[in-house]
């Protein structure tokens, strides 16, 4: 595996940090997930977008303009195998002595990015569905943020892992935005159907603006799917008729099990036939170009 790292490519195993990266240390920095195929990075410029957006929420000057980062995302993807790969970029606040702190003057960042395999929901899943547990949110308020520091997203992924599922969905508290909302998965997007209509909770700091949930909502808006964008109560979640996952890796997913009760009558629904089969046209015609 080829990777990028601080200007240079070279194999995986010869990239080396130092200990005092701010990344090692405080967690300090921000990450994006592009996903290639046929060897086109999809919604590149929107990625884009959300990475100044991370890195604007924390302060971090972003260390190359679009159209170095679409030059560095192209040299990587023609530097590793595989026609569909999974881009994952990495900036870091850089290597100092250990301070909270900002480095004061500031430091060159860490810039660092790999090429996984672009690993896809199999036909057994598509068919099957996922089963997910529910768990209170306890991260951060700034949510929006694709931070590195992923430790609460890790032990909320692991116990769905610890339960045999798949995913965590995330129920928020919050007496000021209104009860017991859900927010997203550790590591991806939830809808809700009710009657026919798709349920998107807000793009607000309890969420990471999704690339997928934005096609996914586009995709509804040009196909006349009644969708409504707002909070998604807790009790909604277990009375929904289908529970959709979205992420760049598994794409759109079907939810059939929550803590270990059928979502509607357990079977993929009608919504998720409908956008899955959307998806895969858009990203066809946006892949031929
Ligand atoms: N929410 C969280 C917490 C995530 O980590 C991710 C990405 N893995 C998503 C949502 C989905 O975002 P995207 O569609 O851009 O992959």
């Amino acid at each position: 595996m080829m990777i990028y790292l601080n200007g240079v490519f070279m194999p995986v195993e010869e990239a080396k940090i130092s200990v005092l990266d701010r990344g090692f240390i405080f967690g300090d920095g921000v990450y994006e997930v592009i996903p290639v195929y046929s060897r086109k990075a999809f919604r590149i410029e929107e990625h884009l977008r959300r990475l100044q957006h991370s890195l604007d929420g924390i302060r971090l000057a972003n260390p190359h303009g679009n159209a170095e980062w679409a030059e560095l995302v192209g040299q990587l993807i023609e530097r590793n195998a595989g026609e569909d790969q999974s881009l994952y970029l990495h900036i870091t606040r850089g290597v100092a002595r250990r301070d909270h702190a900002f480095p004061n003057p500031p430091v060159a960042p860490t810039v660092f990015m790999m090429s996984n395999p672009l690993i896809t929901p199999s036909a057994e899943l598509l068919r099957s569905g996922i089963a997910c547990v529910t768990a209170p949110d306890n991260r951060w308020l700034r949510c929006d943020l694709k931070s590195i520091a992923l430790l609460p997203n890790v032990l909320l992924r692991q116990m769905a892992v610890d339960a045999g599922c798949a995913e965590t969905v995330l129920i928020r508290s919050d007496p000021v935005a209104g009860g017991e909302f859900m927010t997203e998965g550790a590591a991806s997007n939830i809808f809700a159907v009710k009657n026919g209509t798709l349920l998107a909770p807000p793009k607000d700091n309890f969420v990471l603006p999704g690339i997928t949930y934005d096609v996914v909502l586009e995709l509804a808006a040009a196909n006349g799917i009644p969708h409504e964008v707002r909070r998604v109560m807790k009790e909604e979640v277990f009375a929904a008729d289908e529970l959709l996952l979205t992420s760049s890796t598994k794409e759109v997913l079907a939810i059939t099990q929550l803590d270990g009760k059928p979502v509607g009558n357990g079977k993929p629904g009608a919504m998720f036939a409908r956008l899955y089969a959307l998806y895969q046209d858009f990203k066809r015609d946006v892949m031929r170009g």
